[in-house]
């Protein structure tokens, strides 16, 4: 009603009279049904990924396989705090910087980039952990080709580790096991590789596909290794990319600078970016005014696979936004209107996600066939309870999937997870922490606590069923 400017009680009435439909003023209405209502008031319906996408379609022509080279792989690191991630990527960033490149790497910028000496190269995002990593697939930014899971020798498979697996599975990431911490005493790599098997992570040398190496982030043993396996999955994964069209990339960091202004780190995912090119990076248009690199030098191009940082952005976009060189006057249009969207954005009360009431209305729609589930409960047995329970559920024509369970409260990382999974969050005797509660809010995330396995069972079944009603 606010958008179309009319009394809302008169869409209510419309419904009514042309589509026989009984609705209340605060009744969802898929998009079918709006797309007729609106028709009445001589409006278009059009999915807001619909009209996103739209906008740069035309730039978004396909490269002719002759021009693809290849690129380096973008490599993220995941792990259980203290197992050595910020240790791991320092040490990467000190030790493997070509000679001759004098100074190293001096400023954070989100991401970097190493060099080996026979001239491959590997790019890493420099924010470790899973939070940035879903929280940029969450915008649509699936940068990373590469996890590195990395695990440490003295300690054993832990909460977040499971995450990391989780997180990385869903996203369809190849992982690479680094066992660290291997110069310790207490060190036993087998003993870690060994747990990895019951979360169906199957190292080489356990009979799987999965490449391992045993490292130790302090003394630098064993980082080679582990980058010539990232580099061999690289090769297995055929990365390419046509560098020569106009740059397009994923906005990885972005902040206001006092004296610079906007300062965005953009990964260069195809396409070779230069110092006036105009752009478009999420709601925001620029010309890149200067470029540097994580050393702090000036550059004149990045091309495919290169972290930079450009000054000369509008305004300050978010992390997982897209950036696409383009005309200056087609990036000034989109960013109005993108501006003007996303106020109108803020007007309206969105909801988002899969909500276990509109399960079964989805369903009917045949707009999904397998409920996602995320399971978090107070001690090992009940999780797995809660899980069977539930899993058994499952229908021929309805599936229900665990896509990640563990013990404990529900954090900030299960609703990430929820949200690019459009999974449920099911709490057993376990509540979310305030940072998941608040998220959750935002981000549209259902999250059901219980107290009684039978409760749970109750729901999810009538949702699967579609006995459950939508206002639940
Ligand atoms: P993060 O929380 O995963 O980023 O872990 P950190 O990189 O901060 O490492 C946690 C602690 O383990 C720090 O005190 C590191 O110095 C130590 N650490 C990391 N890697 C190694 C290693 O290979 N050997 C030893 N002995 N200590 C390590």
């Amino acid at each position: 009603a606010e958008l179309m400017d009319v009394p809302a009680a008169q869409i209510v009435g419309s419904a009514f009279k042309n589509l026989s439909l009984m609705v209340t003023i605060n009744q969802r209405l898929d998009f079918d049904q709006i797309e007729m209502l609106l028709d009445e008031f001589g409006f278009v319906a059009v999915r807001e990924e619909d009209y996103a996408a739209s906008e740069v379609e035309e730039v978004e022509d396909d490269d002719d396989p002759a021009d693809l080279k290849p690129r380096p792989p973008v490599v993220t690191v995941m792990g259980h705090v203290d197992h050595g991630k910020t240790l791991l990527l320092d040490r990467i960033r000190k030790s493997n910087v070509v000679a001759g490149e004098a100074g190293g790497i001096t400023q954070h910028i989100g991401a970097y980039h190493v060099e080996l000496e026979d001239g491959r190269s590997i790019s890493f995002l420099d924010t470790p952990g899973h939070a940035a990593f879903t929280a940029m697939r969450a915008r649509g930014a699936d940068i990373t080709d590469i996890v590195i899971l990395i695990v440490a020798a003295d300690d054993s498979v832990m909460p977040q580790t499971i995450e990391a697996i989780s997180h990385a599975k869903n996203a369809g990431v190849p992982m690479i096991v680094a066992v660290n911490k291997v110069d310790l005493p207490a060190a036993n790599p087998g003993k870690v590789k060994q747990e990895l098997l019951q979360h169906d992570v199957q190292v080489e040398d356990y009979g799987g596909q999965v490449l391992a190496a045993e490292i130790s982030a302090k003394t630098g043993q064993g980082i080679d290794d582990l980058l010539e396996k990232v580099l061999l999955q690289a090769e297995l994964l055929e990365l390419t990319a046509n560098p020569d069209r106009a740059a397009h990339g994923a906005v990885i960091e972005a902040q206001l600078d006092v004296g610079k202004g906007p300062v965005v780190t953009v990964l260069i995912q195809k396409g070779t970016l230069r110092v006036g090119d105009d752009f478009l990076c999420g709601i925001y248009d620029g010309r890149v005014r200067a470029m540097l690199d994580e050393r702090g030098k000036q550059v004149k191009e990045a091309g495919p696979g290169m972290p930079v940082q450009i000054l000369g952005s509008g305004g300050v976009p978010q992390a997982g936004d897209a950036f696409q060189a383009m005309d200056a006057d087609r990036a000034a249009e989109i960013a109005a209107n993108r501006q003007r969207l996303d106020r109108e954005k803020q007007l309206r009360i969105k909801e988002r996600g899969i909500k276990l009431g509109d399960f079964s209305a989805l369903m009917a729609d045949g707009q999904v066939g397998t409920l996602p589930l995320i399971i978090k409960g107070d001690v090992d047995g009940s999780v797995q309870a809660v899980s069977d329970a539930l899993e058994q559920l499952g229908t021929s024509e309805v599936q229900v999937e665990i896509i990640h369970r563990a013990v404990g409260a529900i954090n900030e990382s299960d609703i990430l997870l929820a949200e690019t999974a459009g999974a449920v969050v099911i709490g057993f005797r376990v509540r979310p922490d305030t940072g998941a509660r608040q998220l959750a809010e935002r981000s549209g995330v259902d999250i059901q606590t219980y107290d009684v396995i039978y409760n749970a069972v109750d729901d999810v079944r009538s949702a699967l069923e579609g006995m459950l009603s939508p206002e639940q």
